[in-house]
């Protein structure tokens, strides 16, 4: 029999983005929070570029919920960086050189719609960027940036340290029983607990369909110096205090192998080579598994049987702007019985996948 030491309001699996955005906002109500993380070098969250940026895709549409989650991502980061001193967050504009007078002048257009004026910064009709291929000139967007994802994730995991309790370990699933209104695992109890493990599996929430969507990214050694996101095929960050610039992603859902690619390397070069005049020298490479959802959208939600194990999952491509958002989104459900966005709840997928096991 085991004997009940130490007693938590949640206990969160994972400290990736989800895992860490939530740990702040329970810290930030008083919640007494118990982490369980297995650091691995190949999370998402250590290899994301950490990139946000409100107008997105090869059609360039203001994204799915921008106006509430932009002003949350700055109010959230910024709040993390002063509660434990640190820096993390780089607000830098994006700049995406034009590749035809037609283009320039739908931006022209385009620039003054309301949908879009909150997020262009200013339209260049002639080359603005030296080093950079804009003969057309291009479009500098604003309210994006970087975060530096293992800085933010070292940072919380200071504050946790202070204010809770975090275990570096394997979360054990089979140690694991849901007991009245709360859970057991080990010595330890709890009201609920939350799983945020990305691409990884736990029995209570395997119907999940999160799937895997491998990504690569390189850096360079570059003469670029302007503090701008460069993007158009690929995205170049500005470069570090070392002079090296991260250059990034595939997506590859084929690709099982946990190992970068040469071909993903040549496809990263190839396209950085089509947006600057430097030549593209790799210093780094690396690689890592997206927690992805079928449509595209968060999941968050209680086991349909079992009310104290939560998920917050499924952040995709978009973890940086989505978890600060969506993180208050679940604490308020858990907290305030504020209902979920039906297209974030998993109850969607329930139809589709959840067998009792009865
Ligand atoms: C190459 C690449 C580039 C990307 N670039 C961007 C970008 O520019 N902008 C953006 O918004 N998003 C980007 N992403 C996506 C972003 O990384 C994800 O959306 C986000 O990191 C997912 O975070 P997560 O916390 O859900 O999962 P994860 O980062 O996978 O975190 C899960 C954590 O849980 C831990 N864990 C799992 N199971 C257990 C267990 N049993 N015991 C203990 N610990 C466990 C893991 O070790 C890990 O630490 C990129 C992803 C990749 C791969």
């Amino acid at each position: 029999m085991n004997i009940v030491l130490e007693s938590f309001d949640y206990i969160i699996v994972g400290q990736g983005i989800a895992g860490s955005c939530l740990a702040i906002r329970l810290l930030d109500i008083g919640k007494r929070i118990l982490v369980i993380d297995q650091p691995e070098r190949n999370s998402s969250s250590r290899i994301a570029a950490g990139m946000f940026n409100p107008v997105t895709g090869q059609k360039m549409v203001r994204t799915w919920l921008a106006d509430e989650l932009f002003p949350t991502l700055h109010s959230f980061y910024r709040g993390v960086e002063q509660s434990t001193q640190s820096r993390c967050l780089y607000d830098v504009p994006l700049y995406r050189p034009f590749i035809s007078v037609e283009e320039q002048n739908e931006w022209m257009g385009r620039s003054v719609d309301p949908i879009y004026t909150n997020f262009i910064d200013q339209v260049f009709t002639s080359p603005n960027f030296a080093h950079v291929k804009n003969p057309y000139g291009g479009l500098l967007l604003k309210q994006c940036g970087y975060l530096d994802t293992r800085a933010f994730i070292s940072a919380v995991s200071g504050r946790i340290r202070r204010e809770g309790v975090l275990r570096h370990e394997h979360f054990d699933d089979a140690r694991l029983s849901p007991i009245g209104d709360g859970v057991q695992y080990g010595e330890v109890n709890a009201k609920r607990i939350i799983f945020c493990q990305g691409v990884h599996e736990n029995r209570w929430f395997d119907w999940l369909p999160v799937r895997p969507l491998k990504g690569e990214t390189i850096s360079i050694q570059s003469p670029f110096r302007e503090q701008v996101i460069l993007n158009r095929g690929v995205y170049i960050l500005p470069s570090d205090s070392a002079g090296r610039q991260r250059i990034g992603s595939t997506y590859n859902v084929q690709d099982k192998e946990a190992a970068i690619t040469l071909t993903a390397r040549m496809e990263l070069e190839e396209k950085a080579s089509g947006l600057v005049d430097f030549s593209i020298q790799t210093v780094d490479h690396q690689w890592g598994w997206r927690p992805t959802s079928p449509d595209r959208r968060p999941m968050l939600g209680a086991h349909p049987e079992q009310q104290s194990l939560i998920v917050f999952n499924g952040l995709g491509t978009k973890g940086i702007s989505l978890a600060p958002y969506f993180s208050l989104v679940l604490t308020r459900w858990m907290e305030n019985h504020k209902p979920l966005n039906k297209e974030v709840d998993i109850e969607r997928f329930k139809s589709l996948y959840w067998k009792s096991p009865k």
